[in-house]
């Protein structure tokens, strides 16, 4: 009793401070999603009058940024801002995570391949809206540690692969949605090979170290495709594995 009692105290001491923090977590979380609707809100021209469903706005709500990042800082993940994930890659502004999920238009049905896992933050988003994502990494380490971070939240609809996203999953697919994170000079053809006839494919198109095109392509037909630019952003180059 005499050693149990210091023990027990001091493990309650810890759990309340957790609790503590993760309510702190929620409220700055909640603050990013407030700031993600007056961004959309004030500004008609990246997503019309549309904005952003509730559905994804309760997917950014409900998943613990913060878990992702190396930091597992709070202050850190809910700024609107970016962040280095290690070995030169980034984690999107969560407000442009918001754009790409609204402009996949994840069914709850929905099969979603992902390429450029990153952290699986926008994975475990597209996780709350479909049935089933897979999602590809092509650095060794970044998929191990998303892979593992998705396992142990309880993600368990997300598949991680370790490779070159260019010729996509065909095993996995076809897809309603494809979301690339990293930026090709060009849309590659097994992606939208892989879509479903009314999917679609959004992703940034342009040089790398350079803004690029927010794009959507929408495959209207088994050979026809529509493609509209819609806002310019910047993104990590997509790389290939012969390079
Ligand atoms: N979606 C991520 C952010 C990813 S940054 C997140 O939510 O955290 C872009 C990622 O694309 C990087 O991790 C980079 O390594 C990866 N990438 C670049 N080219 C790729 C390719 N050809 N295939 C798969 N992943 C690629």
């Amino acid at each position: 009793m005499k050693i149990l009692l210091p023990f027990m105290l001091s493990m309650i001491a810890v759990a309340k401070e957790a609790t503590a923090q993760d309510a702190e977590c929620g409220r700055e979380r909640a603050a990013m999603v407030e700031t993600i609707r007056a961004y959309v809100r004030s500004d008609a021209s990246v997503l019309g009058q549309q904005g952003l469903s509730e559905r994804v706005l309760e997917a950014m709500g409900q998943t613990k940024r913060h878990l992702f990042i190396p930091e597992r800082s709070c202050s850190i993940a809910y700024a609107d801002r970016p962040i280095p994930i290690g070995l030169g890659q980034t984690i999107s502004q969560p407000f442009i995570v918001a754009v790409m999920t609204q402009l996949a238009e994840v069914a709850p049905d929905g099969v979603v391949l992902e390429v450029g896992t990153g952290s699986g933050y926008q994975a475990a988003i597209l996780a709350h809206l479909a049935r089933k994502v897979c999602t590809i990494e092509i650095i060794p380490a970044l998929a191990a540690a998303a892979a593992k971070t998705l396992r142990e939240l309880g993600y368990d609809n997300v598949s991680v692969r370790l490779g070159d996203g260019y010729g996509g999953w065909p095993e996995c697919g076809p897809f309603d949605a494809i979301v690339v994170t990293a930026a090709p000079g060009q849309p590659p053809p097994p992606l939208i090979e892989q879509l479903k006839v009314g999917g679609r494919l959004v992703m940034p198109v342009g040089p790398a170290y350079s803004t690029q095109q927010l794009t959507v392509v929408e495959k209207i037909a088994t050979d026809k495709t529509t493609t509209r630019a819609v806002a310019l952003v910047r993104f990590v180059p997509f790389t290939r594995s012969h390079n």
